[in-house]
């Protein structure tokens, strides 16, 4: 049997941590969590708090902690993430929420934390270049020579630029990811649970890292 895995990923807006995270959780056999996906499905299905979160979303700000705390706590509770384990990406994003995270997980902790890392002007190339489908999720890089809006391969709907991904939000979000997300590197690294991975070079380059570092640090806690 495959062993789970208990996993959050820190990173940049841009980082990749959306492609990586679905690629662990296939190799882990966990659920991919991204509070973001999880936003933008409130968004579609314009749900009250879809409606709030959109304006948030789109000025490039962050949702409230309480919020995001409870929706967390209430996915995390499901089966399939109390039993195998989780892959947890876009959360935590402030102190706030990484304490109310340990607080969650105090009975089964998480085994590692990776942090990532990609220098922010690789970021804004990425992130300008980002289409990604309205309804799976599913991120592509545009060329510049595909018709508008493209055909999703996974699922069929329409791939486009993210409405947060204007340069003025995109700033915005890499602004507060330094000033709300990079302590969260200095806490989980005194907690001792930090691995830093570098995400610059080929995704599956990237990958192997990753299972290394996660596959590493889960040995050592046992
Ligand atoms: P990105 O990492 O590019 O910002 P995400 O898909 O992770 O993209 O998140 C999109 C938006 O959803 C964020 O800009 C923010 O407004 C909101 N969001 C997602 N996760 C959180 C969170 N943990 N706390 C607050 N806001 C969040």
């Amino acid at each position: 049997m495959i062993p789970g895995a208990r996993l959050i990923i820190l990173g940049r807006q841009g980082a990749g941590k959306g492609t990586q995270c679905v690629r662990l959780s296939r190799h882990y056999v966990v659920p991919h969590i991204s509070t973001g996906d999880m936003l933008r499905a409130a968004v579609r299905e314009k749900t009250e708090l879809g409606l709030m979160a959109k304006q948030v979303m789109d000025a490039g700000g962050l949702v409230g902690d309480d919020i995001m705390i409870g929706l967390v706590r209430e996915r995390l509770a499901r089966p399939d993430a109390m039993g195998r384990g989780y892959i947890l990406d876009g959360f935590p994003r402030t102190v706030a929420q990484a304490e109310a995270l340990d607080e969650i997980t105090a009975e089964r902790p998480v085994h590692v934390v990776i942090d990532l890392d990609v220098p922010r002007d690789v970021v804004l190339a990425r992130i300008s270049a980002r289409r990604v489908c309205r309804d799976c999720g599913t991120n592509y890089t545009a060329t510049g020579n595909e018709r508008y809006p493209w055909i999703c391969e996974v699922c069929g709907g329409d791939v486009m630029q993210r409405d947060d991904d204007t340069p003025e939000a995109v700033n915005r979000r890499l602004d507060l990811y330094e000033t709300q997300t990079a302590p969260l590197i200095d806490f989980y690294a005194k907690q001792n649970k930090l691995v830093v991975v570098d995400g610059v070079g080929h995704p599956d380059d990237v990958f192997r890292r990753l299972t290394a570092a996660v596959d590493a640090a889960k040995e050592q806690r046992i």
